[in-house]
């Protein structure tokens, strides 16, 4: 058979909510947190500005304060952000959350589960294979490819391992855009 120049079908993860995140609750057993429609609580004292993030228990709605800014001189802040944590500015409250140097510092861990989808055409599983398919990230989602590529498929994560190929690890998160290519389930001479 002649090779076809291949198509790569279209996969784009799109982020659908701000994570969780993993924070203890001091007043009931839950361990998840989110941050809601964001809201940041600033307060000044003289010259100097503690801006935290507020964040609710998803079970008792009991509030906690991350630090995101501790005794920290007015003029070393950007004014455009210090308007931004007053206004609540969602960009704002996302960048905050997202930025792997606050959870890091907090020793937080985001829990991206039910935060995403996977916007994929379908799959046509009578169309020549192999199949190339092209996985974009419209926001940084880290996911496993694995469990994506089954997701995407409807395949068991095994059969995703048999039949895919794929030039990065399959069962290490990433949150870059990758190709691969999905090979024919079984030879039928
Ligand atoms: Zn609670």
């Amino acid at each position: 058979m002649s090779s076809q120049p291949h198509i790569a079908l279209p996969w784009v993860v799109r982020r659908t909510r701000l994570p969780l995140l993993s924070l203890r609750c001091v007043d009931c057993p839950s361990r998840s947190a989110t941050t809601g429609k964001g809201r940041f609580r600033v307060n000044a004292n003289g010259k100097l500005l503690d801006v935290w993030l507020l964040v609710r228990c998803v079970s008792c709605d009991r509030t906690s304060k991350l630090t995101v800014h501790e005794r920290a001189p007015v003029r070393s802040l950007d004014p455009a952000l210090l308007d931004g944590y007053y206004a609540n500015d969602p960009t704002l409250v996302a960048a905050t959350l997202l930025d792997p140097q606050f959870a890091r510092r907090l020793g937080l861990a985001l829990d991206w589960q039910g935060a995403w989808q996977l916007d994929a055409p379908p799959a046509r599983l009578d169309e020549a294979w192999p199949w190339h398919v092209a996985v974009d990230f419209e926001a940084a989602v880290p996911i496993r490819p694995d469990r994506l590529i089954a997701q995407g498929l409807r395949l068991s994560r095994n059969e995703v391992l048999r039949r895919v190929k794929c030039d990065i690890s399959l069962r290490r998160h990433t949150s870059v855009g990758f190709t691969f290519i999905v090979m024919t389930k079984v030879s039928t001479y």
